[in-house]
């Protein structure tokens, strides 16, 4: 009874999320197209008419490219549920493992690897079809492949031995495990912010220290003006594998390191590479990285506690198409997880747009931080650069753009940035 309801609730969010994307794309699409034939008046000195219909193109082709991997998503994540493709891979390592901790691991294992391969050939054509028709890609396949490779060994070093803490956890501790969990989780998050800059993204890119001396001085000194102390200025080579230009801040305490990709370095001028560090600086000194962290611990708190409520509920199984294992000690645990993982963003999908109104919020607050210390026409054309460069869209729907977008769309941003320049 409950187990059909729950089905039934299910259901009807899959298909509500359906919906609600299809429709934002359309919009996304019929605005794009809408305003293609003309640079909008306020960029129509800085944009090349060519430049603005190839964002155009590369937007509808990105939207394109979401709603297909939608459907597949949509139809493997019924697969794995409804359809029985859990039950069935579970019964098959239940016969030849028996009930344990084997059992658990190799069904996380199993069902990572069968994820894996399903999203491989579109992540493929990702890189070399779309990526590459815009000329974005700069990867070889043997890169790809190699990424790939290194990639779910380093997974796979991380995320077994972590399961396994979790699963011990959710095995021998009682009625509280999920607030033990939360520890443990929120001691490797942390632990991963320290790890990440120094251990794993050296394994994939070369950082290698800021030497542009003129460069480096102008930076110390935004550094010292706005009072902050860093481990150091890597530039990345992020040229190895696309075009895109970024700049990024990572680690915290005294581990604090700031990264710019290669690729944007070498189309900014030094005063406008100031303008955007003056904005990453901006997130740090107002604290919306201590924010995000506070408010992640916070949300996975809760919904470790729903979990633990939900795991000793029958129909939460039952109603997503997998029979239970509720005797203790056949380790049912696993199948927890991955059933909440599964499910959870299919009920959480609605919340979208208030997420991306937080960030859009900070996003503001680092643009007037940055335009108080360095001059903000500088951000401005740094930002009009990158927007060409990576072939945003500067016409987005402002309805989908409301609803997915961490950033406010440039044309808000930079007229906040001109008001603040006058
Ligand atoms: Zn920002």
């Amino acid at each position: 009874m409950y187990s059909l309801a729950f089905s039934i609730l299910f259901v009807s969010f899959i298909i509500l999320t359906l919906l609600v994307r299809f429709w934002l794309a359309s919009r996304q699409l019929r605005h794009v197209l809408a305003h293609r034939s003309a640079v909008p008046a306020e960029f129509a000195e800085k944009i090349p008419l060519a430049a603005h219909q190839k964002a155009a193109d590369y937007t509808i082709a990105r939207t394109r490219y979401g709603l297909l991997t939608l459907m597949v998503n949509t139809l493997v994540l019924v697969g794995f549920t409804l359809l029985g493709g859990l039950q069935w891979l579970s019964l098959q390592i239940f016969q030849l493992t028996g009930p344990g901790m084997v059992y658990q691991l190799v069904l996380l294992a199993a069902f990572a690897l069968i994820s894996g391969l399903i999203d491989l050939p579109f992540d493929y054509y990702k890189q070399f079809g779309l990526e590459q028709r815009f000329g974005f890609n700069k990867m070889s396949k043997g890169l790809f492949f190699g990424d790939l490779i290194k990639g779910s060994l380093l997974a796979a070093a991380i995320g077994l031995p972590l399961a396994w803490v979790v699963l011990t956890l959710m095995n021998q501790t009682g009625d509280l495990w999920w607030l033990y969990t939360w520890v443990v989780w929120s001691g490797f998050q942390l632990l991963m912010m320290v790890l990440f800059p120094t251990v794993i993204a050296p394994l994939f890119n070369k950082f290698t220290p800021l030497e542009d001396q003129s460069l480096k001085a102008r930076i110390e000194g935004l550094m010292t003006r706005v009072g902050f102390a860093s481990k150091g200025l890597f530039v990345m080579d992020g040229s190895k594998r696309s075009a895109h230009g970024n700049a990024y801040f990572s680690g915290f305490g005294a581990n604090k390191r700031i990264v710019f990709f290669d690729t944007l370095l070498s189309r900014l001028q030094p005063q406008e590479i100031e303008a955007v560090l003056a904005h990453e600086l901006g997130h740090f000194k107002l604290k919306h990285i201590i924010k995000r962290i506070s408010m992640m611990f916070a949300i996975s708190l809760g919904f470790l506690a729903l979990l633990g409520y939900l795991k000793t509920q029958p129909w939460f199984y039952d109603g997503l198409g997998v029979n239970p294992l509720l005797l203790p000690g056949q380790g049912n645990d696993a199948m927890a997880l991955l059933l909440f993982m599964l499910v959870l963003p299919v009920f959480t999908f609605l919340f979208n747009p208030l997420t991306s109104l937080g960030s859009r919020k900070h996003e503001f607050e680092a643009d007037a931080f940055a335009a108080q210390h360095t001059d903000a026409r500088d951000l401005v054309s740094a930002l009009v650069k990158m927007y060409e460069d990576n072939a945003s869209t500067l016409t987005p729907d402002p309805l989908h753009s409301a609803f997915y977008d961490s950033h406010p769309p440039a044309s808000v941003r930079i007229r906040q940035l001109n008001l603040a320049a006058s």
